[in-house]
């Protein structure tokens, strides 16, 4: 444990893992928006000129597809946290790939002993 403690790449990656959580609040899931008829027969909606945009925010949960509208004043702020996933996701794939180069590094240097 006291070993695996003083790994400098082990410490260097929990430190750039923790820093991930600067990016909460963040949202697994897309915004989309969404022109829509009323269902008002004499409507303008009726001659082309829908409502909208709507929002609604999708995900996926146990595989199926999800959705919630959500209310203008908070689209830009949704969509920051979708950013910060975005970002959240770029980040450990790049922290993940840096992990398995260490460990191809370790194996190869201890093969060579
Ligand atoms: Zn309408």
């Amino acid at each position: 444990m006291t070993a695996r403690r003083s790994n400098p790449q082990l410490r260097k990656a929990r430190q750039h893992f923790q820093a991930l959580a600067r990016l909460l609040p963040m949202l697994a899931g897309s915004l989309v928006g969404q022109y829509v008829t009323c269902g008002k027969p004499r409507c303008r909606c009726t001659r082309g000129q829908k409502h909208g945009p709507l929002y609604y925010l999708y995900w996926k949960e146990q595989g199926r597809s999800r959705s919630l509208y959500v209310p203008r004043e908070k689209v830009s702020e949704l969509r920051r946290q979708i950013q910060n996933y975005r970002r959240f996701q770029t980040e450990l794939r790049s922290l993940l790939r840096r992990q398995l180069r260490d460990w191809q590094r370790t194996v190869r240097e201890e093969r060579r002993r």
